[in-house]
């Protein structure tokens, strides 16, 4: 008998729990950072959430810097911003706090300052993070205000080319965060919108890595849990914000979904990619708008799989039975059936859907679908999710 051979990695020390922020001074020391950049998004640091954090800092007298420049999906000039401030400031590592645009940039910001090559040079494909000066990567500690994109235990960084329109992923193993605390109480005040597409967003990532061919068992076993996690949690995390309980559960499908995807993602990512650059909409939102049509595109090749993890779920109906719990779930979540209720004024001419259906096959997560995703697949993936049928 041939045994499979495999590329695995295991995430990063997490301290999970309520409360756990207060160890944000004992996190940086074991990290090794004597004077963090603090890094997070304009909308969070009007909130008290971060002014109580920095106030943990101040009490146990930890000298830091604020960038709160980070827009939703960023791009190269926050970047390049952030690495100024980084230089100037004297720091020596970062905190990067929020959700997965403060939690990549961040991490895009730790990584870049002391690199002399351009960011577009480490982008993930290939060997391309080969090209970096490993040693001259600052430690990061991950703070995630959202639970969705999983950042927090990830490897990459994703950011916008806005010269040329495109997400782009940019990876380095030693752009993981030295220590993540995972606090379910910074995730409360999320409003249900935001709630919802980073919810979606942890199931997309869980499902993809689930249903991607490959042998990796370990990921294999954690996405099935975390997609369990999310139909169970993320109804309630909705419905009422201050649901605890929820919000920890789904801090924790989150963090798997990450975890999980290092096997692969696939066609509900390749297309929400081109969307999200060109339309500035929200990842998970996105995700889960594609997410129903990708399923049934993809059945001939997951149905087994899919009946083992509905099954699992405690969902009757095999494939049929999933995919009907999911439409009611965005349903029970609000979420739009087709991208016009994303999109204000969606007019797509056919050179647009072209364009995107391109962008959608060069994507590097589209290799991780279970059909191959073709010019044709890609392009009537996006008719379905434009007209919503
Ligand atoms: P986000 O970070 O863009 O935040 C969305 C909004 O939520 C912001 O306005 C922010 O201020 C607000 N917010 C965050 N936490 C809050 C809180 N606790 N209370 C109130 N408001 C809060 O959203 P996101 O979905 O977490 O991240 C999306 C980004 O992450 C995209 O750029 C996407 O491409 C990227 N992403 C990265 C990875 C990865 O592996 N690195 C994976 C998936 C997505």
């Amino acid at each position: 008998m041939t045994t499979p051979t495999a590329n695995w990695s295991i995430p990063t020390a997490v301290r999970f729990g309520c409360g756990r922020i207060a160890e944000l001074p004992d996190a940086l020391a074991i990290a090794g950072i004597g004077k963090p950049l603090f890094v997070t998004d304009p909308g969070l640091a009007k909130l008290p959430v971060v002014a109580d954090t920095l106030a943990i800092l101040d009490k146990a007298g930890i000298a830091h810097g604020v960038f709160a420049e980070v827009k939703p999906n960023p791009v190269e000039s926050n970047l390049a911003s952030g690495v100024d401030m980084f230089r100037k400031g004297g720091h020596d590592g970062v905190i990067a706090f929020g959700g997965g645009s403060a939690l990549d940039l961040g991490k895009l910001i730790a990584f870049q300052a002391r690199q002399t090559r351009p960011v577009w040079d480490f982008e993930d494909i290939g060997d391309w993070w080969t090209r970096a000066d490993a040693t001259a990567i600052a430690p990061i500690v991950a703070v995630p205000t959202t639970a969705g994109t999983g950042s927090e235990v990830g490897r990459a960084g994703v950011l916008t080319n806005e010269a040329t329109h495109t997400k782009k992923v940019i990876f380095h193993p030693k752009m993981l965060p030295a220590v993540v605390i995972a606090d379910p109480e910074l995730t409360v005040g999320m409003p249900p919108f935001i709630t919802a597409g980073t919810g979606m967003d942890a199931l997309a990532h869980c499902l993809e890595a689930y249903c991607a061919p490959g042998y990796h068992p370990m990921a294999d076993g954690i996405a099935a849990e975390g997609v369990r996690l999310v139909l169970e949690n993320l109804p309630k995390a909705f419905a009422d914000g201050k649901d605890i309980g929820a919000r920890a559960s789904m801090m924790s499908a989150a963090a798997m979904g990450a975890t999980a995807f290092q096997k692969g993602l696939g066609a509900i990512h390749s297309l929400s990619h081109p969307i999200g650059a060109l339309y500035d909409t929200h990842h998970g939102m996105t995700n889960a708008v594609f997410m129903p049509y990708v399923l049934a595109a993809n059945r001939n090749a997951i149905a087994d799989r899919i009946e083992r993890l509905a099954a699992y779920c405690g969902i009757a109906g095999g494939f049929d039975g999933f995919a009907t719990r999911i439409l009611a779930l965005r349903q029970e979540l609000k979420i739009p059936h087709a991208l016009g209720g994303l999109i204000q004024g969606l007019d797509m001419n056919e050179a647009r859907k072209d364009l995107i259906a391109e962008m959608a096959i060069v994507d590097p997560t589209a290799g991780g679908n279970p059909v191959k995703l073709t010019r044709e697949l890609a392009r009537s993936l996006l008719e379905d999710a434009v007209s919503g049928t």
